[in-house]
């Protein structure tokens, strides 16, 4: 199969997308199989521009939860685009939107509403700042919360001051948390956190119990703010933020995007009263789009269905076939994997491999695209809601081959 269309494509981009293509979606570091461009998206399914189908388990690296295409949501969105979307004042739907969300929200007072994940991780630092008065920031060193040069140090155009009173901490080690803490003195504006512990390319690991009741009980003490990065992994762990469905723990500031709107550009900053006066109501924040309508509209919806069709429970089903497949697929052949993350976001690795070079991961995605399924050897999966038992049946039917693969081309 020659893929004529995917190359022409990609020879045209190549002329005017820097590098024919940025970002994560590019598809550098990928097997090379695997399709830079998509021309159709429907369900947990999408085609590429030859025509080849694909059961998707990246749903757009997380937006896709419902299934793309959902019909509720595209309706919800399409009905409120014809009233209006981008206008000079918001719709209602915003109102409705905020009160849905601080109502699922223990602990929730506000919302606030911009277009990406990393608009609401800044906005919540600029408000941890303004609502406390101090600077300094806990963040775990390459925990990821945005392209900005805020998230990103060490990359080229980025300056150490941009994200200067940021003060590091391991994930899940208290001790390294604590000893942050002690060195910010009175200055300690806010502790930010991933929902779980998803560095690129590593085993994912959620957050322990004693980890996250130590860092709320951290900013109980010294009055920092608790932050809670739920664009990647929001929706997909319980409705009223992830770290209250893990552990019950009530963040101030819980930042959503990705999958909060089906697959349209929402992102969400949920917070408590405690950063309502003195924050959310003094900080500069807009955008020219942050308030069209039919994003919110297709949030809304989103959410709506996600209570209505217990998306949360069959998301967790479908994983769990998933991964208990795969695990004694691997069994079988007597190869050791590591299969982490929780069922709705799981992740696989070989034993043998190492998050910077994972050539039998490269084999098993690689095996697995030709077998039409969409996998990542360095970053986490996502289950949608329209991955039924028969799309994983598919999934694992691919996934056999797929590690049958790897043993005749690493284990010989
Ligand atoms: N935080 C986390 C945990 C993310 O995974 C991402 C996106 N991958 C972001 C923030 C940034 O979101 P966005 O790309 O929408 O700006």
């Amino acid at each position: 199969m020659k893929r004529m269309a995917e190359v022409g494509w990609r020879s045209r981009a190549a002329k005017v997308l820097p590098r024919g293509m940025y970002g994560h979606q590019a598809v550098q570091g990928l097997p090379s199989n695997y399709p830079q461009f998509y021309s159709r998206a429907e369900g947990c399914k999408v085609w590429d521009l030859d025509g080849k189908e694909y059961i998707d388990l990246l749903c757009g690296y997380g937006p896709n939860i419902l299934g793309y295409g959902d019909q509720v949501v595209e309706e919800a969105a399409a009905e409120q685009a014809k009233e209006r979307d981008t206008a000079t004042g918001p719709a209602t739907v915003m109102v409705e939107l905020a009160e849905k969300l601080v109502s699922l929200t223990p602990g929730a007072d506000w919302a606030m509403f911009a277009k990406n994940g990393n608009d609401s991780t800044q906005l919540a630092v600029t408000i941890a700042r303004a609502a406390t008065g101090r600077k300094k920031v806990l963040v775990q060193p390459q925990g990821y919360h945005g392209a900005s040069p805020v998230w990103t140090p060490g990359r080229p155009g980025v300056l150490a001051s941009d994200h200067a009173h940021q003060v590091g901490y391991v994930y899940n080690q208290l001790s390294s948390l604590m000893e942050a803490a002690t060195s910010c003195e009175d200055d300690l504006a806010a502790v930010i956190v991933s929902a779980f512990d998803y560095r690129y390319s590593r085993n994912l690991e959620l957050p322990t119990e004693e980890f996250a009741k130590g860092v709320r009980d951290l900013c109980d003490r010294t009055g920092a703010l608790l932050i809670v990065d739920d664009v990647r992994a929001g929706f997909r762990l319980g409705l009223g933020g992830s770290w209250h469905a893990l552990h019950g723990i009530e963040a101030d500031l819980i930042c959503y995007s990705k999958a909060i709107s089906n697959g349209h550009a929402l992102s969400a900053l949920v917070g408590s009263k405690r950063c309502r006066d003195h924050g959310a109501e003094k900080v500069f924040a807009t955008g020219s789009f942050w308030f069209s309508s039919a994003a919110q509209a297709a949030a809304l919806a989103t959410i709506v269905q996600l209570e209505k069709r217990n998306a949360i429970e069959q998301m967790m089903t479908s994983g769990r076939l998933l991964t208990e497949g795969l695990r004694s697929q691997a069994q079988s052949l007597g190869l050791e994997v590591i299969i982490s993350g929780p069922p709705t976001m799981p992740f696989l690795t070989f034993v043998g491999d190492t998050p910077m070079d994972r050539p039998r991961a490269a084999t098993f995605c690689e095996t697995a695209c030709r077998h039409g399924v969409l996998l990542h050897p360095h970053h986490n999966w996502f289950v949608s809601l329209a991955h039924t038992s028969i799309e994983v049946e598919l999934c694992l039917a691919a996934t056999q081959k797929a590690m049958m693969e790897v043993k005749r081309v690493h284990y010989g």
